[in-house]
């Protein structure tokens, strides 16, 4: 029913170019957002509340105007086009079913309304969305009669008979109880894939944004921080907000300057490789980095480990199989998290270290990840843009 092609694009590619919302003539939502999301990619937007996820699916929708910049969907430019017009269904936190109506008729006023599809199709399609959803024996009954897992089927299931080139979810599972919601972001993920439809799905959950989707697209302050896949945002973050909010429990971080390839902290001194060291210095002009290792790269140290950390063991708390140690060192606090059982108990003095590798580092002013910065060497000068650097 719907092309797959149009003018050689693909219908369903969602583009943002210099994309801002300003609220009230000041409040600047988002600002300056380029984004392409390919046909078929399920995407995550993540950030902390206020930091304008919402405000871009709802951009997209169409239930917002954009300030400045352009949204397409396929190569239609849809600035102007309204909400009803662009192709695409949302799927809410609250699910917004209709409290007077049965599931069925739920699921089918929308094509009932808005389309010249005959009864019979939009029958089957409730049908098949049904039964992908697992509500095939709920469909006479009224929401209130759901429980809220149902309900959230009912909601999802109501987007799919509408075969929309996009799906746009707005914390649709953040109603539901923790296992729920852990057991419905696997469905999600599987309806997703067999449907291959692209999906732009808002959540402040960063665990649920690095389990579900091929792409993270992570927000502060209405700016984007990184887009990546759930590995590169955690293992080559941006800068320092990024690797702060991706992971958990959040990676530690310690405030560093580099003397002669050793880095020195008022609680921790790390020496570094030659190597390393210059790579620092080769990307940085200023000598004032924060440090950031995470919890997971924390190890105990032995007798050939030169680079130790020697802490106060405060708190040690078993989560499964892992246990969650909080230590201490003079002002500075800091996590690790160890797999299987411990020998030590709160209040021993422990000794950690970390690998070379495994280490963050930050240009304190600016939050950048200096080992992700081009070298100075790199940049190519303007006038031989021809020459190798
Ligand atoms: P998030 O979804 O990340 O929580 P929102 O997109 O809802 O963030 O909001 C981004 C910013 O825009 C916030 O500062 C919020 O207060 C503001 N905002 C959102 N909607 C409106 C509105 N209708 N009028 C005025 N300000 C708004």
């Amino acid at each position: 029913m719907y092309p797959d092609y149009c003018g050689g694009v693909e219908m369903s590619e969602i583009r943002l170019d210099s994309v801002k919302k300003v609220y009230d003539d000041d409040i600047v939502a988002v600002d300056a957002f380029d984004l392409v999301i390919d046909d078929g990619e399920f995407i995550t937007v993540v950030g902390p509340s206020g930091s304008g996820k919402s405000t871009i699916l709802r951009m997209i929708a169409g239930l917002e105007d954009v300030t400045s910049g352009t949204i397409s969907i396929g190569d239609q430019r849809v600035n102007d086009v309204p909400p009803q017009d662009r192709d695409i269904a949302m799927v809410f936190q609250n699910y917004a079913l209709y409290p007077h109506m049965s599931v069925e008729q739920n699921m089918s006023y929308g094509l009932k309304l808005n389309s010249d599809l005959p009864d019979e199709e939009i029958e089957m399609r409730v049908r098949e969305a049904a039964e992908m959803m697992g509500i095939e024996d709920q469909l006479r009954k009224k929401p209130s009669e759901l429980s809220g897992g149902q309900q959230q089927r009912a909601a999802t299931g109501r987007a799919i008979v509408r075969d929309p080139s996009a799906f746009l979810m707005d914390e649709p599972l953040s109603n539901l109880d923790a296992k729920l919601r852990v057991h419905m972001r696997t469905e999600l993920q599987r309806i997703q894939e067999d449907l291959n439809t692209t999906t732009v799905y808002v959540t402040h959950d960063q665990e649920e944004a690095m389990t579900m989707s091929d792409r993270v697209v992570i927000l502060d302050g209405g700016k984007l921080q990184q887009v990546g896949t759930p590995k590169e945002v955690f293992s080559e973050p941006a800068n320092k907000f990024v690797a702060e909010f991706i992971g958990s429990p959040s990676m530690n971080f310690f405030d560093v300057r580099l003397e002669n390839s050793i880095l020195v902290g008022s609680d921790v001194t790390y020496t570094l490789s030659a190597a390393y060291a210059e790579r620092i210095e080769t990307r940085s002009t200023s000598n004032e980095f924060t440090l950031g290792i995470r919890p997971e790269h924390m190890a105990f140290a032995d007798e050939n480990d030169f680079n130790e950390i020697g802490a106060v063991l405060e708190v040690r708390e078993p989560v499964g199989d892992d246990n969650y140690l909080y230590l201490r060192r003079g002002d500075t606090e800091f996590k690790m998290r160890v797999l299987g059982q411990i020998d030590h108990a709160e209040g021993d003095e422990i000794r950690v270290t970390f690998d070379e590798a495994d280490a963050h580092l930050f240009d304190r002013a600016t939050g950048q990840n200096l080992l992700l910065q081009p070298k100075s060497a790199d940049t190519v000068p303007s006038d031989t843009t021809t020459q190798e650097a």
